[in-house]
């Protein structure tokens, strides 16, 4: 590129940026204190590097191996944030790569990750995913069984528990306000910080709702093919 053309993900990131002001501002918050997760699944590794370029660092794949192959072109320039279902059998690589792992929900998946993180001689961030609206067909963990899961994880060296995670339910925005409402109370009881909540659809009720990451995809880069 020689300077003519803007990146139209620069414009995109530009509006995403102010629609999270905006309902901080409507909720008394800072955007600081909202980590911005740009969801880049389904698009290749040079999208990944523009999204950098634009100054995005947080960087979501629902996929291991599709992490991986991106992790190997584009580097650890970025903070790799594994948002999607992990089964166990992926844990080594998942515990190399990434830097932050919004999806567990098991004890013997928190397991293996400690074992793989001690292994690399890394720390994990890791957040238990929540099927906040209990449905049969979703992972995550029932939100009567987060609190068991969370004091046994706490006690696993090479992880460091700091949240939740949830997609709720697709509902009317009414109810999934409350969905993410009943996520901040979760997080409160329990004592973590961090909130993963709100997608494009719904990340400006899920930042009035407390959430302090929200996972961005297609508000950014468009619609997946
Ligand atoms: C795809 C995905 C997102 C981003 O969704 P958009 O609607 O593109 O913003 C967020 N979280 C998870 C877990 C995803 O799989």
């Amino acid at each position: 590129m020689n300077g003519a053309k803007p990146d139209p993900i620069e414009a995109n990131l530009a509006s995403v940026r102010s629609r999270i002001a905006a309902a901080c501002a409507r909720s008394g918050r800072q955007p600081g204190e909202i980590r911005l997760i740009a969801v880049t699944k389904t698009f290749s590794a040079s999208v990944v590097e523009r999204a950098a370029a634009a100054g995005l660092r947080d960087i979501g794949e629902n996929r291991v191996q599709e992490l991986r192959t991106k992790a190997e072109q584009v580097g650890a320039s970025v903070r790799w944030h594994l948002i999607g279902h992990l089964q166990s059998n992926k844990a080594r690589v998942a515990a190399q790569l990434s830097h932050v792992i919004h999806s567990v929900d098991s004890l013997d998946l928190a397991e293996k990750l400690a074992r793989e993180a001690v292994a690399a001689g890394r720390e994990l961030e890791v957040l238990i995913q929540v099927n906040i609206g209990a449905e049969p067909q979703k992972s995550g963990v029932n939100p009567a069984e987060v609190e068991t899961l969370a004091k046994a994880m706490q006690q696993l060296p090479g992880l460091r528990l700091t949240g939740l995670m949830t997609i709720p339910p697709i509902v009317e925005a009414d109810e999934t306000r409350r969905y993410f409402r009943n996520m901040r109370e979760l997080a409160d009881r329990l004592g973590v910080r961090e909130l993963s909540m709100g997608m494009t659809d719904d990340f400006e009720i899920a930042i009035e709702e407390g959430s302090t990451m929200v996972r961005v995809g297609r508000a950014i880069f468009g619609e997946r093919g």
